[in-house]
C-alpha cells in the first residue's frame, strides 16, 4: 500500500508534469509542486513574468518557456520534441490548472500522441474550488468554461439549459456578472438555485449559493470586482 501511495512521488526521467499553482493563496502550492517545479529542466508557462514573480517566491530559479494560446501548437511539438530528447518538462498556466480554460491541452495531446511520459501534480482549480464549496450537487457537472461574450449567445446559452439536471459550472468575468446573474433570474426564474463563487482562496472570497432571487440583491448596487465561477443548480434542486 506504502508503495502505491508513493508512486507518483518517485516519477524521475524524461517527462511533462502538468502542475497546478495557487488560485489566490501561495499556501496552495503543494509540496509535490514545488519539488517537481524546482527540479524540472524547464518550465513552460503562459506568461513569464507572472510565473517567474511566483516562482521567485519559493526561491525556485529554472529556466522559463513561454507557452500561449497563440504559438501553442508550434510550442507543443517543441516542448515533446526536448522531452523526446530526454528533458523534464513542468507545464503550468498563471493561476491554478492547465489546461482548464488555460492553454496546455495541446501540449499534453502531442505528448500522449508521441507516447511520452505525462504526469499531473494536481492542486488548485476554481471549478472544482468553487463546486466543493458550494453546496449543489457534484454528482453530475458540465463545465462550459468562459461563455461568449454577446448578450444574445448568453441568452440562448440559458434557454437551452433552462431544464438541465446537471449543475452547471462557468467562468465569468467581473463586467458581465451583474448582467448575468439578471439575465438567470429572468430566463431560468427566480427560484433557481445558484452559486458565486468570487475570490476563491483570497482575503475576499465570498461563496453566496441560494436561490436567484435572494442573491441578486446582494449583487446590486455593489463593486463587483474580482474572479468569479458561476454555478447554476439542475432545475428540480432545492437547497
Ligand atoms: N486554469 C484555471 C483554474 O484551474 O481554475 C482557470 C483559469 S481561467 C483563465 C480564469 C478564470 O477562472 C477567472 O476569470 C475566474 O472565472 C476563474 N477563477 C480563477 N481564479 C479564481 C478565484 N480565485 N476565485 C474565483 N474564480 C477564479
Amino acid at each position: 500500500m506504502e508503495a502505491e501511495e508513493n508512486f507518483a512521488g518517485t516519477s524521475q526521467g524524461a517527462r511533462l508534469s502538468v502542475v497546478a499553482t495557487p488560485i489566490g493563496n501561495l499556501e496552495d502550492l503543494s509540496p509535490r509542486a514545488k519539488a517537481v517545479l524546482a527540479s524540472a529542466d524547464c518550465i513552460a508557462c503562459e506568461d513569464t513574468r507572472t510565473s517567474g514573480n511566483l516562482l521567485r517566491r519559493f526561491g525556485i530559479a529554472r529556466p522559463l518557456l513561454a507557452y500561449h494560446d497563440h504559438n501553442e501548437q508550434a510550442s507543443a511539438a517543441g516542448i515533446a520534441d526536448r522531452i523526446a530528447a530526454g528533458a523534464h518538462i513542468a507545464l503550468v498556466c498563471d493561476a491554478g490548472t492547465p489546461t482548464l480554460s488555460d492553454p496546455g491541452f495541446r501540449v499534453v495531446r502531442e505528448c500522449r500522441r508521441r507516447g511520452l511520459a505525462v504526469e499531473t501534480i494536481p492542486g488548485p482549480c476554481a471549478l472544482i474550488a468553487a463546486l466543493s464549496a458550494s453546496g449543489l450537487p457534484t454528482n453530475a457537472f458540465a463545465f462550459y468554461g468562459f461563455l461568449a461574450p454577446k448578450t444574445a449567445a448568453r441568452r440562448r446559452f440559458l434557454e437551452e439549459l433552462r431544464d438541465e439536471k446537471m449543475t452547471l459550472a462557468l467562468y465569468e468575468s467581473c463586467h458581465r456578472i451583474r448582467a448575468f446573474a439578471e439575465e438567470i433570474h429572468e430566463i431560468l426564474g427566480p427560484q433557481r438555485v445558484v452559486c458565486f463563487a468570487r475570490e476563491l482562496t483570497k482575503l475576499h472570497e465570498t461563496v453566496l449559493t441560494g436561490t436567484i432571487a435572494d442573491i441578486l440583491p446582494q449583487m446590486t448596487g455593489k463593486n463587483l470586482k474580482g474572479e468569479f465561477v458561476v454555478l447554476i443548480a439542475p432545475a428540480d434542486f432545492e437547497l
